[in-house]
């Protein structure tokens, strides 16, 4: 008979009963593009070093979807970060027309006047970035917006500007990688002047210095981590050879174009040392900053599985091989960290994606889905056929970003009020009539009508920004790619496999050893970390906090 009932209840709810946390010393959101929910659990049970140990010890939200019509990497970050939609927010794509459809924008484009790039030797007279369009405020203002006496910090770092200024908003410290110049940079808008570190970090780590990226896989090549369907089928990848076999001088001889230079910097994007490289340089950031920081939040948006991914598809041996790798340099870059902490202060993690990704459509056709590429150029050609032979007029549509269509707006605006309706309407019905396109809107039809929420029309329409969004949006059939390019694949409908994506949230002892069946929103994040980091909320965050966080 138990003779001290009361006290082992007692013992048991001082056992069970949330720590009374303070907000974490250091909090890590990772991000890696691309990692699509479909593409990260196929392999899941062959990992070994942090994702292993995220999906064991997090709390797993198993069904986060991203309420994005077209998802796209600078929505994505941005989404995480400022809790919302890009109608609110503002980055509505990696990039946008001018008014003549002639010249694409990119989202955080700003005069080189008042957000010069640092390069080499100083600041670069025609280049310049900055959050300026990025209309509100994020979770890293807030926590920015909260410091005493400058004990905290924000540090951004990813390959991609649009990633890293997404993730760390107007106030943080964003870092990302300049192809042109082959380096870790930031701009103006965000430094007085580079830290040494970075300055250093960029001496000792010359990306020339891979100037070979083939790569030897993880695991002998017949073994069983490989042995799904398609992964040694490249007949529609965008690579005529094997990445693997490739190889690719990335110093530009005496002489050389720029471009050639930019262009072997890209061919660094699509193999796992970038990822580590991004690693490195956000570790070198933490061990140099964290001293002189009571608290810090760092955001590492990790680019390599998207840029390969594009091109290869995600049924492929390499693509997968490089999921393996990952885990285990995230698991090296976490000890690491470990490492710089005292024995009491806590780490919280967060690991999710920025958007998903539709396997090869001609695979999934093999497999017997109803899949397929629609050439987004010949549609458009059609379209504008269509045009010319009703109405006379010439080459309206100008161009095509993933689903949406851009019209010479000089043009258009020149038409009669009546003109333009009549126009606009021949060419949704148009659209609609051909196969694999489910339906087509105007910019003002979408953005007009009152829709269910959460159904994908809400989704399309909460993505679009008068003077920016393309006058015809156009929603496809599931596994329909409607693109201009005729390998590779892409990331830009409302369906699942384009918007799921993982979302692990652990700091031991405090958020931990949950899995969350129920379906949430990753724009849950923000409000989510507002709680965690004990800041408030950004301004226009709209979605509330994730499920089963409450921490003490
Ligand atoms: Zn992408």
């Amino acid at each position: 008979m138990n003779k001290f009932p009361f006290h082992h209840a007692l013992l048991a709810l001082i056992f069970t009963a949330p720590l009374v946390a303070q907000p974490p010393r250091l909090t890590i959101v990772l991000v890696v593009d691309q990692l699509a929910s479909h593409f990260f659990m196929k392999p899941s049970a062959y990992f070994k070093g942090a994702f292993k140990q995220l999906l064991q010890n997090g709390i797993v939200y198993e069904q986060a979807n991203f309420p994005h019509g077209m998802p796209s990497t600078a929505t994505g970050h941005a989404a995480l970060s400022t809790g919302t939609y890009a109608h609110n927010h503002g980055i509505i794509g990696n990039y946008w027309y001018n008014k003549e459809g002639t010249k694409k924008l990119n989202c955080y484009l700003d005069s080189p006047e008042d957000a010069a790039l640092f390069i080499p030797g100083g600041l670069s007279t025609d280049r310049g970035y900055s959050c300026k369009n990025l209309l509100v405020d994020g979770i890293s203002d807030q926590y920015m917006i909260a410091s005493k006496n400058n004990d905290r910090s924000v540090y951004s770092f990813s390959l991609k500007s649009r990633a890293s200024m997404g993730m760390g908003n107007h106030r943080g410290k964003n870092i990302w990688f300049d192809t042109k110049t082959g380096r870790m940079t930031s701009s103006k808008a965000f430094f007085g002047a580079l830290p040494a570190w970075l300055n250093q970090f960029n001496t000792t780590h010359p990306v020339a210095a891979h100037q070979d990226i083939s790569w030897q896989l993880m695991y002998s090549p017949s073994s069983k981590q490989y042995r799904f369907d398609h992964a040694r089928d490249d007949r529609f990848g965008a690579f005529s050879e094997h990445i693997q076999k490739r190889h690719i001088t990335l110093t530009p001889k005496p002489g050389e174009a720029e471009e050639k230079y930019a262009e072997a910097h890209k061919w660094f994007e699509v193999v796992p040392a970038e990822n580590q490289y991004v690693l490195d340089c956000a570790y070198t950031g933490i061990r140099n900053e964290l001293p002189h920081n009571k608290h810090m939040l760092v955001w590492i948006s990790l680019s390599g599985i998207d840029k390969l991914g594009h091109r290869v598809g995600s049924h492929n041996i390499a693509l997968i091989d490089m999921l393996y790798k990952l885990d285990m340099q995230l698991k090296t870059f976490m000890s690491s960290i470990k490492k710089l902490l005292k024995k009491k202060e806590s780490v919280a993690y967060v690991l999710t994606g920025d958007h998903g990704a539709m396997p090869l459509p001609q695979l999934l056709a093999i497999d017997g889905y109803p899949a397929k590429r629609l050439n987004s150029d010949e549609v458009r050609a059609a379209t504008n056929e269509q045009l010319k032979e009703k109405f006379g007029i010439e080459d309206l549509v100008k161009a095509y970003k993933t689903p949406q269509f851009f019209l010479d707006e000089p043009k258009f605006g020149a038409l009669s009020l009546e003109e333009q309706r009549t126009i606009s309407h021949e060419i949704t019905q148009f659209l609609k009539s051909v196969p694999g396109i489910r339906h087509a809107w105007t910019f003002d039809e979408l953005n007009s009508t009152t829709y269910p929420t959460h159904s994908f029309e809400e989704h399309l329409k909460q993505q679009l920004y008068p003077g920016l969004s393309g006058r015809i949006t156009v929603q496809t059939h599931p596994y329909v790619l409607m693109t201009d390019y005729h390998l590779g694949t892409g990331h830009k409908t409302p369906y699942n496999y384009d918007t799921q994506v993982p979302l692990i949230i652990h700091r031991r002892n405090v958020l931990e050893k949950k899995h969350i069946k129920s379906k949430v929103w990753t724009t849950q994040l923000a409000a989510t970390l507002a709680s965690i980091l004990e800041v408030p909320r950004p301004s226009a965050a709209t979605f509330g906090m994730l499920p089963e966080i409450a921490q003490g």
